[in-house]
């Protein structure tokens, strides 16, 4: 494939050539009628005719699927997994994704296989050691949030939201009123209005001081009686610490507002900062985030939901309840080959907003969390946040001076430039984001939050060696470079991949799904 692309020899990014494989075909496409990817012995018993036998149970057509050979199929999905990009593969700047290392010792223990092969009806009594796990997860989530309690049903974040407010609406019902509204900070995440929109509360907007926090004054105007909750991001998505978060706290509960905490960014604050010693009433995590677990192409995730006590009796059934006076580790009965049933789901809670998700929960990312929390201890996860932040300051330092910085205030975990620089050349942060594919390296977070016009939102995470970041670094600033004296080059970008520009609108309104109609021989 002909590329017009000078990455100037002087940096030290790594060159991405168009990989060979990338004219794949599709497997229907490959397809010849009657290849076949096994061999079976000849049949040792008498034939049926399964059509007979299961008459109108059966289909009258065959299933019109690719045939072709076991190698055929294995070349092509391997040859595909060459194509992506990965956090094993090299850094996954995306801001507010938390894109970090999943570690293997996560892989091994979910695979453990009284743990992946667990059933979810067995009965508790056969379960208690799933059931430890579980329990010691929440009670590490709950040390780390510093809540009384928690749900670790909800399947990701955005539904982890819901089901926060789904509590913060049945706790004001109870009170007499549901209420009508729900503030949200104009930094704040797409998912959050949303939310407040599908559980049937008003969004009203606060707008942000040029801190990039929440505007005090116009938040004591926008609450009132009809106020349920105030949805805060913090870190907001401007990777900037809301200082005057214990002062919003008091100004929302002085009208019986509660504080809602989207915790997706927990990733800046575990170790450090405790939500629910700074006011939060209920809050979620992102899992798939914080706690490591590979992400992306829409799951799995796991969003629990923590909360203060008096928001308990709402929270999802079943709950998960220990015996009175237990509290051991699944251990037997001495003397017998019986389970002591420590720990059981508790179902009968008439307060409950219900169920949220079939059985408990994305088992396998709990499970994963958990080793991720065992594995870095206290001290460990307070390392990684500092990491975290360590790393985006850096980034944030040794490119301030290419790229425009609207936000002042210290970074956490993330740090947002914005293309204003660029700009004036004609190049916008979708440009530079599709360059640095060109350079290796994923695109950031393009063009959010939305209060930063042409965004360039990065997160590099704790994963991330100092010899990468400044491989990162240098790609960025041969971009900032080439956007001054080659913008076209830029602007074309990426010239390395088999296709380049994609009309993304299109793709997603008028997908082409082809697929060649064949004759089968048999
Ligand atoms: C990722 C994210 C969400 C949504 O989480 P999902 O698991 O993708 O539903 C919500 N809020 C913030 C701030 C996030 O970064």
């Amino acid at each position: 494939m002909a590329t017009n692309r000078e990455i100037p020899s002087d940096t030290k990014t790594r060159k991405v050539r168009p990989h060979p494989t990338q004219n794949e075909a599709l497997l229907f496409e490959k397809s010849a009628p009657g290849k076949r990817g096994y061999k079976l012995p000849p049949l040792d018993v008498p034939s049926v005719n399964a059509l007979e036998l299961l008459q109108d149970q059966c289909r009258t057509q065959y299933a019109e699927l690719p045939e072709l050979s076991e190698i055929e199929i294995v070349r092509h999905f391997t040859r595909l997994s060459t194509w992506n990009y990965a956090i094993d593969l090299g850094m996954y700047p995306l801001g507010s994704c938390t894109m970090k290392y999943n570690p293997r010792v996560n892989e091994f223990v979910a695979r453990i296989e009284g743990l992946a092969e667990a059933h979810p009806y067995r009965p508790d009594a056969y379960a208690q050691g799933f059931l430890e796990v579980l329990d010691l997860l929440q009670r590490c989530l709950l040390e780390i949030t510093g809540m009384d309690a928690i749900t670790l049903q909800p399947a990701a974040g955005a539904h982890g939201e819901f089901t926060g407010i789904l509590l913060v609406r049945a706790w004001h019902e109870s009170q007499g009123n549901p209420r009508k509204k729900i503030l949200i900070p104009d930094s704040a995440h797409g998912t959050n209005p949303a939310t407040a929109a599908l559980s049937g509360y008003a969004v009203e907007n606060i707008p942000s001081n040029a801190e990039g926090g929440i505007d005090l004054e116009a938040l004591d105007r926008c609450v009132d009686e009809e106020t349920a909750a105030l949805m805060i991001t913090n870190p907001s998505t401007l990777g900037v610490f809301e200082s005057e978060i214990a002062k919003i706290a008091e100004i929302l509960h002085a009208k019986g507002a509660l504080l809602y905490m989207d915790g997706a960014n927990m990733n800046a604050l575990v170790g450090k900062a405790r939500p629910g010693d700074f006011g939060v009433d209920v809050m979620h995590l992102n899992l798939h985030k914080t706690f490591s677990t590979p992400h992306g192409g829409g799951g799995p995730g796991s969003g629990p939901v923590a909360c203060k006590a008096f928001l308990e009796p709402f929270l999802p059934t079943p709950v998960l309840m220990r015996k009175a006076g237990t509290e051991g580790r699944g251990t037997r009965d001495a003397g017998t080959d019986a389970i002591a049933e420590e720990l059981y789901w508790e179902y009968d809670r008439p307060q409950s907003i219900g169920r949220v998700r079939a059985f408990y929960g994305n088992t396998g990312v709990l499970v994963r969390a958990l080793a991720y929390i065992l594995a870095n201890g206290p001290d460990g996860l307070r390392q990684t946040t500092e990491d975290a932040v360590l790393n985006a300051n850096y980034l944030r330092k040794k490119l301030e001076d290419v790229y425009e910085l609207p936000y002042k205030t210290a970074s956490m975990h993330e740090v947002v430039f914005s293309d204003k620089r660029q700009a004036v050349n004609g190049v916008k942060t979708g440009d530079i984001a599709k360059r640095l594919i060109d350079y290796g390296f994923h695109p950031y977070t393009v063009s959010f939050p939305l209060i930063v016009h042409g965004a360039l939102m990065i997160e590099p995470t704790e994963s991330e060696s100092l010899d990468e970041l400044d491989q990162f670094v240098a790609a960025m600033r041969a971009i900032a470079r080439e956007a001054e004296e080659t913008p076209e080059v830029v602007k074309t970008a990426p010239h390395s991949t088999r296709v380049s520009r994609l009309d993304e609108v299109q793709a997603a309104r008028k997908p082409v799904l082809r697929w060649r109609k064949r004759e089968r021989r048999d």
